[in-house]
């Protein structure tokens, strides 16, 4: 991997916005590598006390409860953690002075210079391909953190002592958007469809960044692409370096022999379906795409030995929390909680893979796609929507006419009576919002918590 110099510490300050996980390992690796370091957050909390004292012991000037516009126009550079929005008055004031921006993931891999990695993006399935990558990668004996938009900062990869052989890495088109460096090992794009609406003017624009995986491919590169994605497949092609797909309908390096009913890779059956325990066919692409991955990464990871390993490791690996994750059956009624969900086409795959009559809850943070395209798959297999949040009289304009519909302007808990309420034994509750949860709470996260918490009450 080529790795351009950073400036030098004499340059002058860097400006880290945003003291979440991120910013901290950011700021902790300036400060090892002897960079003077700003850093700042424009919240107050505890907990960011506690933080802005842990980094000024290591040297950092830290401000919390707000920034200094003018400090911030002198940085030598600017690093915005991906949690921080690009209208944030810290990031204005940057862009305003025309400096330099980066992202945390930019840093570290400037530190990184002898780790291999692959690197996931798409709209959808990035963080399960990225979990899949890292577990395979393990079970074949190397060391290999997951991190990036996952959850851990590479910035902390970074830092680590010694550092690992191999990272699964997960980015954002956000991510991408300031990371100049970017060269993976192999780079994976697992699909790509509207979203984000919310923070991008046009699609065309959020496609441009999800396009900056490809920005430094050579003739060595290698990519993994979606043979079932038109649009992947236009986005990567022409691209530098050698190109390997995956498809769960048709022949590919990797594809789902639906005769035999296995996954084949390479043109070798690697396991059968029913070995995987994840629901439904997006689920079975990711599996394709991170096993491509990993044995596209090395000739080392494709021998008959790690064939084997490789399947293993398949057949123990489980649902993430939020996604399609069944969280309990009561009364008949199966529980699944797909919190992850947060756009249209996440919440249509898991639309399509359910086997029982459902009871969609869906809505939320409205993010700007129609919800139109759910009405035939919700049409086969929905019995009846609950539409809440604030996005509720968009989808109930939307859908109203495909299907029962009930608005609930109240409460989560309120939402979850009124499905209750419709569901009967034999039937699914599926949490699959199509929407951000920011109009009720902190993150998806503890919306499906408070999902699996109101499953479990009520029932005996
Ligand atoms: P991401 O990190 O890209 O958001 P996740 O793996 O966290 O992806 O999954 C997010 C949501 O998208 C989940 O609700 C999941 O059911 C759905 N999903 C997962 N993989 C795919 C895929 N390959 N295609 C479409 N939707 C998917």
């Amino acid at each position: 991997m080529t790795v351009q110099p950073m400036i030098p510490p004499t340059a002058g300050e860097i400006v880290v916005i945003g003291l979440g996980r991120s910013g901290v390992a950011a700021s902790s690796l300036l400060r090892a590598h002897g960079y003077d370091v700003y850093a700042c957050d424009d919240a107050t909390s505890p907990k960011l006390a506690d933080i802005a004292r842990e980094l000024t012991t290591r040297g950092a000037s830290v401000q919390t409860g707000g920034h200094d516009a003018a400090r911030i126009a002198r940085a030598a550079l600017v690093v915005v953690s991906p949690g921080v929005p690009p209208d944030a008055p810290a990031v204005v004031a940057a862009s305003n002075a025309s400096r330099a921006v980066v992202s945390e993931i930019e840093i570290a891999l400037r530190y990184m210079p002898n780790v291999r990695y692959i690197a996931v993006t798409g709209t959808n399935g990035k963080t399960t391909t990225t979990a899949l990558i890292g577990a395979l990668l393990r079970a074949l004996g190397v060391t290999a953190p997951d991190a990036g938009n996952i959850g851990t900062p590479l910035s902390e990869v970074a830092l680590a002592e010694p550092q690992p052989a191999w990272v699964s890495l997960e980015l954002s088109s956000f991510q991408l958007h300031d990371t100049p460096s970017i060269a993976p090992d192999v780079g994976v794009l697992t699909n790509l469809s509207a979203d984000h609406l919310d923070r991008y003017a046009t699609v065309g624009d959020y496609f441009a960044d999800k396009a900056l995986l490809f920005r430094n491919a050579t003739s060595r590169s290698r990519w993994v692409v979606n043979a079932d994605d038109p649009v992947s497949l236009d986005m990567a092609r022409g691209v530098a370096g050698d190109h390997f797909h995956f498809s769960v309908v048709k022949q590919s390096d990797a594809w789902y022999d639906r005769t035999t009913d296995s996954l084949v890779v390479f043109d070798t059956p690697l396991l059968s379906r029913g070995d995987v325990h994840l629901l439904g066919d997006h689920n079975v692409a990711n599996v394709l795409a991170a096993s491509l991955a990993v044995m596209a990464a090395s000739s080392d990871f494709r021998t008959p030995a790690a064939r084997e390993a490789i399947a293993d490791a398949l057949r123990s690996f489980r649902a993430m929390p939020n996604r399609l994750e069944v969280v309990g059956e009561w009364n008949g009624i199966e529980w699944i909680n797909d919190s992850k969900a947060t756009n249209v086409a996440s919440t249509l795959v898991a639309v399509q893979g359910m086997t029982r009559p459902v009871v969609l809850l869906l809505g939320g943070r409205h993010k700007g796609e129609p919800y139109t395209a759910l009405a035939q798959p919700i049409a086969e297999h929905v019995k009846h929507v609950i539409a809440f949040g604030e996005a509720a009289p968009i989808v109930q304009h939307d859908l109203a006419n495909a299907v029962a519909l009930t608005r609930v302007d109240g409460t989560f808990e309120e939402v979850i009576a009124a499905a209750r309420g419709v569901a009967a034994s034999g039937d699914a509750i599926l949490l699959s919002p199509a929407c951000s949860s920011y109009d009720m709470f902190n993150n998806y996260v503890e919306r499906g918590q408070r999902f699996r918490e109101l499953a479990a009450q009520g029932n005996d």
